[in-house]
């Protein structure tokens, strides 16, 4: 069947498997965006036990015309701690990073899938995620 039929029968109907290796490349490395909205903000402060104005000064900037958190210098989030390589603000993390990597853009076809393993090794291995686990991922966010 062709990915034209996506819409019917998309190609990841049997599911697919993902764990996440803990590895940290998706939080660190190339300069990217990791939308939040005010509640995502607001839950980050309320984990934190900051303002969710503090949070929003140093941790998020404007970019086109939406709010993304921050990155230091080398690409890192500021919410990654580099020692024991993990999320500082797991619990409440943004749905950017609780939907990865069903993305609508991973999904597309296979081959995106599978163009996603040397960055991220967990996508493809571990764990069944079953189809509809994956169409409620991906429809939290448009990415
Ligand atoms: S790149 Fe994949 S395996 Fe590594 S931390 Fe991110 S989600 Fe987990």
């Amino acid at each position: 069947m062709s990915d034209q039929n996506s819409e019917q029968e998309p190609w990841y109907r049997d599911g697919l498997n993902f764990t996440c290796t803990q590895c940290g490349n998706c939080c660190t490395g190339a300069p990217g965006v990791v939308w939040v909205d005010d509640a995502e903000i607001k839950a980050i402060a309320d984990l934190t036990g900051k303002s969710t104005g503090e949070i929003m000064l140093m941790h998020t900037r404007l970019y086109a015309g939406r709010r993304t958190l921050t990155e230091y210098a080398n690409g890192d989030c500021t919410f990654f701690d580099p020692e024991k390589r993990g999320c500082t603000i797991y619990e409440a993390r943004p749905v950017q990073c609780r939907t990865w990597p069903f993305w609508n853009s991973n999904l597309k076809d296979k081959a995106s899938w599978d163009s996603l393993s040397p960055d991220c090794p967990g996508a493809g291995k571990g764990a069944f995620v079953s189809f509809e686990e994956i169409q409620k991922r991906s429809e939290q966010i448009d990415l």
